[in-house]
């Protein structure tokens, strides 16, 4: 579903079709989860084509990339035109892009001796979709940022969050929300995560999440509007307490939460604070005066 024969991916400086793409099967990313990737979005603007703040995007995959110790010989400008190349050669408007950088064979536990880059990209719509959410607190925890450079987009970390993801999805629930190691809340397993109280809202400070690109556009929109936003930390029982929340990420967009461990947000969605920043976003992503910045 995410390609077909005729789907053409840039992979090791070349455009080839998916289907005919060969990784190594001794690759040092399939074996430890050493790796590092980007999800952007693409979005269709008078037909065409329109990526998302994709320099912020490339910027965070050569930061993740260094702070693991994966070789990046890309210049992000090329890698920008690349990406506008798959898309056109797909015939995508509307679309998620995803960058993975991955490290060639090496079976010792050392840093990476050569990357790889693939650009592939999938049509997309919502994410988490467009109705409100039903959040499940996971007994999973964010790992340790002792242990993992845990702001850079690295593949392995992934794990955490699907086993989050899946277990609340088995509760019966739509997604998952998970606490740092001293039990405040953190993020989603791809998303960043807002409350509102007493008409302002709060975010988890950086330290145990991935800072997201989507936070800060959320975080520039308040300014902008006047929201009286603060990064700090808050506990689960604050958020039982709150008046409302989302999760907000690339392909998440804004998401509005309706229920957090089967206790309801005290405002219908439609009155908060997150439902203005929804459509603030949705406009924003679409402007018609985007259309220029790479055309
Ligand atoms: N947190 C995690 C763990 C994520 O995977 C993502 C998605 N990249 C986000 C937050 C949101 O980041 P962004 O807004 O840059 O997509």
């Amino acid at each position: 579903m995410y390609y077909n024969q005729d789907t053409i991916i840039y992979y090791k400086g070349e455009f080839v079709k998916a289907a005919n793409a060969r990784a190594n099967l001794y690759d040092q990313s399939l074996h430890y989860g050493y790796g590092v990737f980007e999800g952007l979005r693409s979005y269709d603007i008078d037909g065409k084509a329109v990526l998302f703040k994709p320099e912020a995007h490339f910027e965070r995959m050569a930061y993740s990339c260094n702070a693991v110790g994966i070789p990046y010989p890309f210049d992000n400008e090329e890698l920008i035109q690349k990406t506008y190349e798959v898309l056109t050669l797909n015939n995508l408007k509307d679309a998620y892009v995803r960058p993975l950088v991955s490290c060639g064979p090496n079976m010792q536990l050392t840093k990476g001796k050569s990357s790889d880059l693939l650009i592939a990209a999938w049509e997309w719509g919502a994410y988490l979709g467009n109705t409100l959410l039903h959040v499940q607190t996971s007994a999973f925890q964010r790992p340790n940022p002792a242990a993992f450079v845990v702001d850079a987009k690295v593949t392995g970390h992934y794990v955490n969050s699907i086993l989050a993801c899946q277990v609340a999805k088995d509760n019966g629930y739509d997604e998952a929300l998970l606490l740092d190691i001293n039990n405040y809340v953190a993020e989603g397993p791809g998303a960043n995560f807002f409350m509102e109280k007493e008409g302002k809202l709060f975010t988890p400070p950086c330290g145990s999440i991935l800072p997201g690109i989507t936070r800060k556009t959320v975080i520039e929109i308040c300014k902008e509007s006047g929201i009286s936003v603060s990064e700090k930390h808050f506990t689960i029982d604050e958020v039982y307490e709150s008046d409302g929340a989302f999760f907000c990420g690339t392909a998440a967009e804004v998401a509005g939460i309706a229920s957090l461990d089967k206790k309801f947000f005290k405002k219908p969605w439609e009155e908060t604070l997150g439902f203005q920043i929804q459509k603030k976003y949705k406009s924003l992503v679409t402007e018609k005066a985007r259309v220029s910045e790479f055309a």
